[in-house]
């Protein structure tokens, strides 16, 4: 354990106090082990007995901490902290008893925050975050590309993967970290105040963890509180300004606008297939700087353009010269499943954005093509298509439906786009994605692009959206050279 966290800790009143962790998961067991190792008296709770919960308390009871499971809504008496699991709801009854309770409750992220740095020395590493519906994983991926091509020293961290308790306790000397906080984290992360920030979209999701729009609004704009250089919003999306007028931020900060136009002042944009400054350049009031051309984005779809343009934004906050900006974003690989290149044959391109799990994401990437045969379907989550329909539906060649919820967007194209051919594949064994890619392919024309975008959870077919962009990916091998998966 780093001094700089022992030092907080005890600034904090840890040692000694009696801390409940709610959720034995990914993030509650690590809290516990930091927690008890501070010195704090830990009791996890969690509703679940089963097996694995067994297992997990049985390795986390020799380091002394106490697990009551099979009952994750009583408080434990005497509870002076709760440290919470992001993915438990805030209506939780335990939450409702620490709240009468007068008890805080702190995500791990706020844990992490809150140790990031003794309170004498007060040398951590700034934060520069992103939230946002949809592009919150490619943005802060390409951001701490950038921030490396500049040559500082930088994780990507957060709901991405990597834990930010993990990054903050680990010593390492980071310069700045790009940190991706999910609306569930920012929600129990009331004292975090990044460097700058950037809300990049704001759709409905996840409403019954939030209970409304409002509330999920309200915990996406919780991440400008405090920001010290740069509140980062999306021209295109009035809501995310809307979020900057309303935080309190530190003196001086500036609210800074990124869209796929011709940039004003204090704006980030694109002129003649560049990427342009004029909010950190410091000639911006006549001129504007150049910073890389839109081919230099991978790849160069508009929303992932709009992606680039707030990584770059949160970058030149922090000072990153224009040359890094290029040098990253072209340094910058996309993870698997969005928008990946699955190969072209007989001239058609078969397109992966098996990670478009929502209406929000499927519309970024039917707006990148102009001659579309869509697959789509899953598990709707609630959600209705007619608005995706109505967009895409110029350029769609043909569609073909899978999955569970298929006729949800079957009769949004009746409805919207009744001209467009559609099949509809009524199986859900493991050679259906590949009966999918076929049936796409009899739609397609030379040109055109084959485009797994989903809009769905892909749960009622596969294990999870790598799977299927895998089923889709060797569906796509398989027609180059039928039946040996070359
Ligand atoms: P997140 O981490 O927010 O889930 P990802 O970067 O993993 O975001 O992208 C998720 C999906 O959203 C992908 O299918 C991608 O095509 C789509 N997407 C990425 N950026 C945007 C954006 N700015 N607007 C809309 N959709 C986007």
């Amino acid at each position: 354990m780093p001094a700089y966290a022992v030092e907080a800790a005890r600034a904090l009143g840890l040692p000694g106090r009696r801390v409940t962790v709610a959720g034995l998961g990914v993030s509650g067991i690590p809290a516990a082990e930091v927690l008890a190792a501070l010195g704090a008296r830990v009791t996890v709770v969690d509703g679940g007995d089963g097996e694995r919960h067994r297992a997990q308390a049985a390795a986390l009871e020799p380091l002394g901490v106490s697990v009551r499971l099979g009952d994750g809504a009583t408080l434990p008496e005497g509870t002076e902290l709760i440290v919470t699991s992001p993915g438990w709801k805030p209506t939780s009854p335990l939450f409702t008893a620490a709240e009468a309770a007068g008890v805080e409750v702190w995500g791990d992220v706020e844990l992490a925050w809150r140790l990031r740095e003794s309170p004498s020395a007060g040398t951590a590493a700034p934060w520069l975050a992103v939230t946002g519906t949809n592009g919150k994983t490619t943005t802060v991926q390409m951001l701490a590309s950038i921030l490396r091509a500049a040559g500082l020293r930088t994780a990507a961290v957060g709901n991405i993967g990597t834990p930010v308790l993990d990054v903050v306790l680990s010593g390492e000397p980071y310069d700045v970290l790009a940190v991706e906080l999910s609306s569930y984290q920012l929600h129990w992360a009331p004292s975090v105040r990044p460097h700058s920030a950037a809300v990049l979209n704001l759709a409905p999701d996840h409403l019954d963890w939030h209970g409304s729009m409002a509330a999920y609004a309200a915990d996406k704009g919780r991440i400008y509180e405090g920001n010290k250089v740069a509140c980062v919003y999306n021209l295109a999306d009035p809501a995310t300004e809307a979020l900057v007028r309303e935080a309190d931020v530190e003196e001086g900060c500036r609210a800074i606008g990124f869209g796929l136009g011709s940039p004003r002042p204090s704006e980030l944009g694109v002129v003649d297939g560049i990427l342009v400054d004029r909010a950190f350049a410091p000639e911006r009031h006549t001129t504007a700087q150049e910073l890389a051309e839109v081919s230099d984005v991978n790849p160069p779809a508009p929303h992932n353009i709009a992606n680039a343009l707030a990584a770059a934004a949160l970058a030149r906050a922090f000072g990153v010269p224009p040359a890094a900006v290029r040098d990253g974003l072209r340094a910058f690989r996309p993870d698997a499943h969005r928008i990946a290149h699955a190969g072209t044959v007989d001239d058609v391109t078969y397109i992966d954005d098996s990670k478009a799990t929502n209406t929000h994401a499927a519309e970024a990437s039917l707006a990148a093509y102009e001659h579309i045969v869509w697959i789509a379907g899953g598990l709707a989550k609630g959600a209705t298509f007619d608005e995706l329909v109505t967009g895409a539906a110029k350029r769609l060649r043909g569609v073909v439906l899978i999955g569970a919820d298929r006729a949800l967007i079957g009769e949004a194209l009746a409805r919207h786009a009744p001209e467009v051919p559609v099949v509809d594949l009524d199986r859900t064994d493991t050679g259906a994605m590949a009966a999918a890619v076929r049936a796409a392919r009899d739609l397609a024309r030379p040109g055109d692009t084959v485009l797994l975008a989903p809009a769905c959870a892909s749960m009622d077919m596969f294990a999870n959206y790598n799977v299927r962009g895998d089923a889709f990916a060797e569906a796509v091998r398989d027609l180059r050279a039928p039946g040996t998966g070359q």
